[in-house]
């Protein structure tokens, strides 16, 4: 099992989010996605302790054939994006507050669901928030079926939800090689550019298939473009980004855009101006917008 080495995570206050900008038809949905997310993260949680108590051994042998099986399931689940890379100790968060997974299995399936695209075009109003929280807990009821799956035949698995959770997921899906992370510090991937949410299984099947290595050139993209840092309205993006002693990057100020973000039940015009969101990447890239 892998742990922490000593990444901090800032904590969403879930309490903080101004739930009143939800009227009507909203409201009606955010009162049925809530428990969806609180019973995501009680299974995690709770899957996870079955896991310590019993843990399954370091490694077991893992077959193409399986890992073909693991994506056609993910699919079917509506899990959009997949990935694979080992679990990096610098990337686990000190303290998991959603679910308090502390450990992780040595290898990672990195997965993604989409955000309704007209959804996010209203960002920053209610419903570009709504579904945000709503693919939170698609996500994590996907998560948590996937790794059911995964246990079903034989393997170890830890459900990591994509509220909160115990590791930094963009970052893994940079290593899982499914996209970059741009100037937001969200990660751009060629399907969906920004608009996905993100969460993880540890598994200990192993190894993991070949990663195809593929360069996006989206950070050269995002050197030219800047969108998301004169649009944020609370200059959170950060015009240089700061790079820490274990490698870890900051992108954003984190307590400018928390605030915001609270206020606005979520906010999501990074998402929104984003080129990548707007226009799709073949676009930006094949009909020559960029060159
Ligand atoms: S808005 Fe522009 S700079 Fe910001 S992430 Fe998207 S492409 Fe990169
Ligand atoms: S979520 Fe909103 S406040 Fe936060 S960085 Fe993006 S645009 Fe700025």
């Amino acid at each position: 099992m892998k742990k922490s080495e000593g990444l901090k995570a800032k904590i969403i206050e879930n309490g903080k989010f101004n739930v009143n900008l939800f009227n009507g038809k909203l409201k009606q949905s955010f009162l049925k996605i809530l428990p969806k997310i609180g019973r995501g993260l009680q299974k995690a949680t709770r899957y996870y302790k079955k896991e310590l108590h019993n843990p399954a051994e370091e490694k077991k042998v893992a077959t193409l054939e399986f890992w073909n099986e693991i994506t056609k399931k993910a699919h079917s689940l509506g899990i959009q994006l997949i990935g694979f890379a080992p679990v990096d100790e610098n990337l686990i968060f000190e303290k998991d507050q959603t679910t308090k997974i502390d450990s992780l299995y040595e290898n990672a399936i990195v997965l993604g669901m989409e955000m309704n695209y007209d959804a996010i075009e209203t960002a920053p109003d209610a419903p570009a928030g709504l579904e945000a929280l709503n693919i939170y807990a698609e996500l994590g009821i996907a998560t948590n079926n996937l790794a059911d799956f995964i246990r079903s035949k034989g393997y170890g698995a830890i459900a990591c939800h994509p509220l909160g959770g115990p590791i930094l997921y963009p970052a893994m899906a940079v290593k899982a090689n499914m996209g970059e992370i741009g100037r937001q510090g969200l990660l751009i991937t060629k399907k969906y550019g920004p608009r996905q949410r993100l969460s993880m299984i540890a598994t200990n099947a192993s190894p993991l298939p070949e990663i195809k290595v593929e360069a996006y050139k989206i950070s050269e993209y995002c050197d030219k473009c800047g969108t998301c840092i004169k649009m944020c309205p609370v200059n959170a993006i950060l015009e240089e980004p700061i790079i820490h002693e274990n490698g870890t990057i900051s992108r954003i100020d984190s307590n400018k855009c928390f605030e915001y973000f609270y206020e606005n039940v979520g906010c999501s015009i990074c998402i929104k101006v984003c080129p990548f969101h707007k226009f799709g990447y073949d676009k930006l890239f094949k009909l020559k917008f960029y060159s």
